[in-house]
């Protein structure tokens, strides 16, 4: 630990926004990074104390506690404050592939945990890796080392997603030959087309998988597994296959009038954007527009901010955001002590812009839809919306969310986005491989395990946890490789941490 009164002497900073009104003007990142100088104070503030929570990514009462890649948070604070900044990148590389993605995307599951945080601001963890990540690259220590030695034995990993391109990073530094193929036009997965281009512009990704080229490793995209390219082919081939294609199953909303002409998913309505927006800088009309519309969104998480956002720089006429639970609480209920993750209320960027641009929170609280209502040519015209409340359940003593009765009303909408969650993986991959499927539809392994029932076919990400986060993708691609690695090599030193 650097400074020991760090804590007492600087308050936390993190990275201006752009005012609202402003940066909805375009779809470009809009946080202006500390001064050098200023990170440093950021790395002062952290204690590096006896129970650093922000690195232990442990379960408590069901949720993440700290990084799940056990980032070494405390170790690179310092190393920041002291202004060993390459130093600091060679720690942070140690746990975390793609630092670039998570300080701009992550929910900062270590700020939660901060043990600053306890009683005052958490130290500003995500910023602190943002500025040692992009410093990197300034200084050209994030330039391209490819492996010394190759090993001779080849992997094909399917999905470019954070969880495949861990995996390949990962298996591609142990000397293995990594081809990933994509079914999409472009690399990343959700990462390039899911989260939008304001929260992670989209030339940090080709930024990265450059240099994942260099280092040797071959993407394939435009590339459907199970489709163009057949799974026997691909067995005999590789030494190991890694199936990572996400849980790309979006929930459906199963109401009266579902075929209205002007109901979409929330990923559908997000990737035509940056498709279009990367294409052709949104020119070719080639997206689903919101230009003018009412739009109502169904999920007031953070797929359905990310609409938000997007609909409020098509140039909507009104976004409102359908949640079925009450609000959160605005500071941590008695029962949600620190280091547990904080199930409080939060604005977030899109919401800010909607209260910026409409004069009011887009979110309604404790509603769902009852009815798609259509004009006499098939156009969604309407919802018809019911009020919620918690209600124990008699049978399984469990509370549940019900319908309020006489509650219906009627909303105006034309078109609707459904960020309902998705519910697992898409089953023609894992019938093309033959391998099995859980409960929950995602694919089946023994528990930390990554192997499926079919010998030499691994899986990880999204398509194995369930829908998810980044972090957690990068930790199973992490994990992942080095099971991959044991089974060539009988042993593996990748580190998953
Ligand atoms: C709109 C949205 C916003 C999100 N925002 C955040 C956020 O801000 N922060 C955060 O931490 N998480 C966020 N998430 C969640 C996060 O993006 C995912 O948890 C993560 O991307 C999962 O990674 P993955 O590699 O498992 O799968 P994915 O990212 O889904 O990648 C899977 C890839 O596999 C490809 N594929 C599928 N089938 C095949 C096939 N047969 N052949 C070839 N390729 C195939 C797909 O095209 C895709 O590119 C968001 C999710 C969504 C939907
Ligand atoms: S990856 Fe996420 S949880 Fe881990 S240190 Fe970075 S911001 Fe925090």
């Amino acid at each position: 630990m650097g400074k020991p009164t760090g804590f007492l002497d600087y308050e936390r900073e993190t990275a201006e926004a752009v005012a609202p009104k402003e940066r909805i003007k375009n779809f470009n990142e809009f946080h202006t990074p500390l001064s050098k100088e200023e990170q440093q104070k950021q790395g002062a503030r952290c204690m590096n104390c006896g129970v650093p929570f922000c690195q232990a990514g442990t379960m408590i009462s069901g949720m993440a506690s700290g990084c799940p890649l056990h980032n070494l948070v405390p170790e690179w604070n310092d190393l920041v404050y002291t202004g060993n900044w390459e130093q600091a990148y060679n720690r942070l590389k140690k746990t975390n592939n793609f630092p670039e993605f998570t300080s701009r995307v992550c929910p900062a599951l270590c700020e939660a945990a901060c043990t600053c945080g306890h009683w005052g601001d958490s130290v500003s963890v995500k910023e602190n890796e943002h500025g040692i990540i992009e410093n990197a690259y300034e200084q050209g220590y994030a330039a391209a080392k490819p492996p010394k030695v190759r090993t001779g034995k080849k992997v094909a990993v399917i999905g470019s997603g954070p969880a495949g391109l861990a995996a390949a990073d990962q298996l591609n530094k142990r000397g293995h030959l990594v081809t990933v193929y994509e079914r999409d036009d472009r690399v990343g997965g959700l990462l390039m087309y899911g989260i939008p281009n304001m929260k992670l512009q989209k030339e940090v990704i080709d930024r990265k998988i450059n240099v994942m080229k260099e280092e040797g490793i071959e993407f394939v995209t435009n590339t459907d597994v199970g489709k163009d390219v057949k799974a026997a082919k691909l067995l005999k081939d590789y030494d190991r296959v890694i199936l990572a294609c996400g849980a790309k199953n979006p929930r459906d909303i199963n109401a009266p009038g579902r075929d209205a002409k002007g109901i979409y998913f929330a990923v559908d309505f997000l990737t035509s954007t940056t498709k279009s927006l990367l294409n052709s800088n949104l020119t070719d009309n080639k997206y689903i527009s919101a230009k003018g519309k009412k739009v109502v969104i169904i999920g007031g998480g953070d797929t359905g901010n990310d609409c938000v956002g997007t609909c409020i720089r098509h140039g909507a006429a009104s976004v409102t955001q359908l949640e079925m639970m009450p609000k959160a609480p605005d500071t941590r209920a008695e029962n949600n002590p620190w280091p547990e993750w904080p199930k409080v209320s939060k604005t977030d960027y899109g919401q800010e812009e909607a209260i910026a641009v409409f004069g009011h929170d887009p979110r309604i609280y404790t509603t769902t839809v009852k009815e798609f209502l259509k004009d006499k040519n098939g156009n969604l015209c309407g919802l018809k919306v019911v009020k919620l409340e918690s209600k124990k359940d008699e049978k399984t003593g469990r509370m549940q969310m019900v319908e309020v009765p006489g509650s219906e009303s009627k909303m105006d909408a034309d078109m609707v986005l459904i960020a309902a969650g998705f519910l697992g993986a898409q089953k023609y991959v894992a019938d093309a491989f033959g391998v099995e499927l859980n409960q929950r539809t995602n694919v089946a392994t023994e528990d930390g395990k990554y192997k499926t029932n079919v010998a030499h076919v691994y899986t990880a990400g999204d398509m194995h946890r369930g829908q998810s986060l980044v972090v957690w993708a990068i930790r199973e691609g992490r994990e992942v490789a080095r099971e991959v690695d044991e089974s060539l090599m009988g042993y593996s030193y990748l580190s998953v941490q």
